[in-house]
């Protein structure tokens, strides 16, 4: 694996493994590496070549009050996990070769960013599209993969690719948890003992969604309302909102009659988790995947 840090010199590499024919994967990270991210890894080295990882703590996306000096950072711990995974290029750039002095552009979303995750955290989905945007322009893969535990940010992201004819296919893959349950998340490792064991109650509410649309329920309300008294059941757990949105629009949804996201985000002291279960409406009935 070749660890490349400057953005010249990763677009002259991927410039030559276009012009050899080969389709390269990126797989966009901020480090901290877990099962979820090598989960993207192995997807993208089962239909591309080369394999780029980049890894950079984006600014952008972090709020004045958030976490960004303290997010876990720890290059060479990734680096060896990624030469283990059979990355072929990382792509850790700093943060003055990716925003030089008198950088001053960036993406403007409409509707789906102000929603949500972008609502609790604004300008943070402007800062993902914007880094996402240049690493895409930088990399010009032919696919890019995102996990699903951030499903807001991945349907963002295919919504700009889309608008802006990007070349790349973006690639959504599921989501990978602890055996408990607990999605993986760099920003597990924050939890103390205690709200670490709380913390599996969001995948508890989510067992609990499921139950409810198995069992026939499709009032949206209803469904949010069981997920609230399953959060309620845990005094660690302080729920930021649960809501059932449309897959594509990310537009609240009455009744589940299409296919659709159970969205969730609770905070356990000052770490904040998200998690969700995609509802798949079809011809034959309805799959929940947790
Ligand atoms: P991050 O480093 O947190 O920005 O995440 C990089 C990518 O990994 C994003 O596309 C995330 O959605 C994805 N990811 C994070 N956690 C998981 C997980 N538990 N399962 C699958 N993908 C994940």
């Amino acid at each position: 694996m070749e660890a490349i840090h400057t953005v010249e010199w990763m677009k002259q590499v991927a410039r030559q493994a276009r012009a050899e024919g080969r389709l390269a994967g990126l797989v966009p990270t901020m480090g901290a590496l877990h099962a979820g991210h090598l989960s993207l890894i192995e997807a993208a080295r089962r239909a591309s070549s080369p394999v780029v990882v980049s890894l950079f703590v984006n600014p952008k996306q972090f709020g004045p009050s958030e976490d960004y000096t303290k997010y876990p950072r720890d290059f060479e711990s990734d680096r060896r996990k990624l030469e283990e995974a059979g990355v072929d290029f990382l792509f850790a750039p700093s943060v003055e070769e990716i925003y030089p002095p008198g950088f001053r552009t960036s993406v403007n979303l409409e509707g789906l960013a102000d929603r949500l995750e972008g609502k609790i955290r604004p300008g943070h989905f402007r800062g993902v599209a914007t880094v996402v945007l240049k690493l895409l322009e930088i990399v010009a893969p032919r696919f890019a993969y995102f996990g699903r535990k951030d499903a807001q940010q991945a349907s963002i992201i295919r919504q700009m690719a889309a608008d802006l004819n990007l070349d790349s296919e973006i690639v959504v893959c599921p989501i990978v948890r602890e055996p408990d349950g607990l999605a993986l998340s760099s920003r597990n490792r924050y939890l103390s003992s205690a709200e670490r064991k709380a913390a599996t109650v969001l995948y508890r509410s989510l067992l609990r969604a499921r139950l409810a649309i198995e069992e026939g329920e499709r009032d949206t309300m209803r469904i949010a309302s069981a997920m609230r008294r399953e959060l309620a059941e845990e005094p660690l757990a302080s729920p930021d909102y649960v809501e059932v949105v449309d897959a594509g629009s990310f537009e609240p949804v009455v009744r589940v009659t299409r296919s659709c996201l159970v969205l969730l985000a609770v905070r356990f002291g000052a770490t904040r988790l998200i998690d969700n279960m995609q509802v798949e409406v079809t011809g034959g009935g309805i799959i929940c995947t947790i």
